[in-house]
């Protein structure tokens, strides 16, 4: 697995810092609200639970799990929701907790769709941020690093469903898209 990465974005050591680091901002301007911390699921997941342990204050946590993208590394801009929320809005004060934030899309949907169900605030919570890339009015209240833009996986993020358990970030060799793509074209040649 480590052998498809062709360089190392974000050592382990500096990916608990800047989860150290946002940890302790939202610690200090949540402690007297309600906080909801709500997982877009699954790229968030690892993100999701090293960060809720580095928050110092009383925290609720809920998961949703949407799909924007398919096998490839590009917005589809269709957003499905597979799985939604369990706990009822109302009175939360919501940190909506993503991976990487790119064209935005995904997360402008899910924010509409979270506003209209009355929590108390929302806020947007990202380890990765591309604004380069940015297509719909969105910024994070909380983004942990700027990302070039290039596709990244480990750490919760994949390709083609694989790689989210590496502990670090880094950027796939071409090889791996190039190996796949030729399987999705002799696959095709095929019918
Ligand atoms: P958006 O709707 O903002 O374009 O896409 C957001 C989602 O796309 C992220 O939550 C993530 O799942 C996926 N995504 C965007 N950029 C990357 C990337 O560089 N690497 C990976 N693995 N996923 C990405
Ligand atoms: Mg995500
Ligand atoms: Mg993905």
């Amino acid at each position: 697995m480590r052998n498809d990465i062709q360089s190392v974005l974000f050592s382990e050591e500096q990916l608990a810092g800047i989860v150290q680091t946002i940890g302790k901002q939202i610690s200090e301007d949540y402690k007297d609200k309600n906080l909801l911390m709500v997982s877009v699921l699954k790229g968030s997941v690892v993100f999701m639970a090293d960060l809720m342990r580095a928050i110092t204050i009383p925290c609720s946590i809920d998961f949703m799990s949407v799909s924007s993208y398919g096998s490839g590394t590009k917005t589809s801009g269709v957003v499905k929701i597979i799985k939604d929320l369990d706990i009822n809005l109302k009175g939360y004060d919501l940190l909506v907790v993503e991976d990487i934030l790119d064209s935005g899309l995904t997360l402008s949907y899910i924010l509409e769709l979270l506003q209209s169900r009355s929590p108390k605030s929302i806020k947007v919570c990202t380890l990765f941020d591309k604004p380069d890339r940015r297509t719909a009015h969105i910024k994070a209240d909380y983004a942990g690093t700027i990302v070039p833009d290039e596709f990244i996986v480990g750490y919760g993020l994949d390709y083609d469903e694989k790689y989210r358990n590496l502990p670090f970030v880094g950027i796939l060799k071409p090889e791996v898209y190039e190996e796949a793509d030729r399987k999705v074209s002799s696959d095709s040649s095929k019918e």
